[in-house]
């Protein structure tokens, strides 16, 4: 087998050549680089710039103003909080709850807050291994765990399976990418795989620490509960593609959430406290930290995310001229909840990198390697 490429070593270095030898390059590899929005850093190719520079995105929001912020919505609060009350013990088996835990700071606290608010609730915490996790993650979630001090399996499908799912997924991407295939797919089966463990295991409710903004655009859901119908329903495809082209053994699609069409047969509600308690973002980091939860440094997403990442950036880049990532980061900084000149200088030296092969051509040839794929495959020739 091949030498691996260590994505941690190569995710540090892109980080330090953003901050440090970047800003002084990128004004003379302008000429190769895609204009970009001068208030949001949209590239060109993601919205249209108007003749200051300034994209479609931004005009309409300088045009309408901000949307004022959610006043808290207490009885939908209340709602849940009655829902949560009312699982404590109510599991046929050990646990009441399978909560989805990835090591991050928004997972982190939907435990801790359940915890202390719902003590009796009996809680198992799972996190899908997908075969590419980020050791960096992996670290976080023994380091936060015993901190939490709960229950908690790992679920982690035969390496074949993602192989063929990331395979299929990244040459078959949809209009929104990489992000919307590969990453969309990921986190589809990532809840199925909770779906078939609670029903195996009797656990009534699966609780996910996705945010408001994931649920509403994400999945398309305008509640903190997913509804009854669509749990009872069997998976036949996933960000668009049918499982049946994606996997010819049976038994890789049957890890697939199988549905129940039995109505005599219950099915684990899915929930989404967030959508609920719709917290801003610094105020879940403030929490976490002052529970001891997780330090106050910031850790770059740079490291912790799938390991993918670099690959799909560098696909989206030569497909879209963008990464299909940066879309909810420039929303974020149009909304003042991120700065723009760190992402603006990550994004660039991206499309940079992803044009010229500079230092990441190595490892993205190497996880083309793991996918069994060629880089023709998905499109991406380095200069
Ligand atoms: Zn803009």
């Amino acid at each position: 087998m091949a030498q691996e490429v260590d994505p941690v070593k190569t995710a540090r270095l892109f980080e330090f050549y953003v901050r440090r030898i970047w800003p002084l390059q990128r004004r003379f590899a302008a000429g190769r680089l895609n204009r970009r929005c001068t208030q949001c850093g949209a590239s060109e190719k993601m919205l249209p710039l108007d003749a200051s520079g300034v994209c479609s995105a931004c005009v309409e929001q300088r045009a309408k103003g901000l949307p004022p912020r959610r006043a808290p919505d207490a009885a939908l609060q209340a709602e849940l909080n009655a829902v949560l009350a009312a699982a404590q013990g109510s599991g046929r088996g050990r646990y009441d709850a399978l909560v989805m835990f990835s090591g991050g700071k928004d997972s982190s606290y939907l435990v801790q807050r359940l915890k202390n608010e719902h003590p009796r609730l009996r809680l198992l915490t799972c996190t899908v291994d997908n075969s590419f996790m980020s050791p960096v993650a992996k670290r976080n979630i023994d380091e936060i765990l015993p901190r939490l001090d709960v229950d908690h399996v790992f679920i982690r499908p035969h390496r074949g399976f993602y192989v063929q799912l990331f395979r299929h997924a990244i040459t078959h991407l949809n209009a929104e990418g990489s992000y919307g295939t590969v990453d969309f797919s990921d986190g589809e089966f990532m809840l199925d795989a909770a779906r078939n463990l609670a029903a195996e295991k009797a656990i009534p409710l699966i609780i996910c620490g996705y945010s408001r903004y994931q649920v509403e655009n994400g999945l398309g859901l305008h509640h903190y509960e997913s509804p009854r119908e669509q749990e009872r329903r069997p998976r036949t495809e996933t960000a668009g593609l049918r499982l049946q082209d994606i996997f010819p053994h049976e038994a890789d699609r049957r890890l697939w959430w199988q549905g129940q069409t039995d109505p005599a047969v219950d099915v684990p509600r899915l929930l989404f406290p967030l959508y609920a308690w719709d917290l801003e973002e610094a105020e879940i980091k403030r929490q976490v930290v002052q529970w001891g939860l997780i330090s106050a440094k910031d850790q770059s997403p740079i490291v912790t995310n799938h390991r993918l990442i670099p690959l799909l950036g560098v696909v989206d880049v030569h497909q879209f001229g963008y990464s299909s990532f940066e879309n909810e980061f420039c929303r974020m900084i149009r909304e003042g909840k991120a700065e723009r000149e760190p992402w603006q200088h990550t994004f660039e030296f991206l499309e940079y990198t992803a044009k010229t092969g500079l230092f990441v051509k190595p490892l993205v040839l190497d996880l083309l390697q793991q996918l069994d794929l060629r880089a023709e495959d998905v499109g991406v020739r380095f200069a």
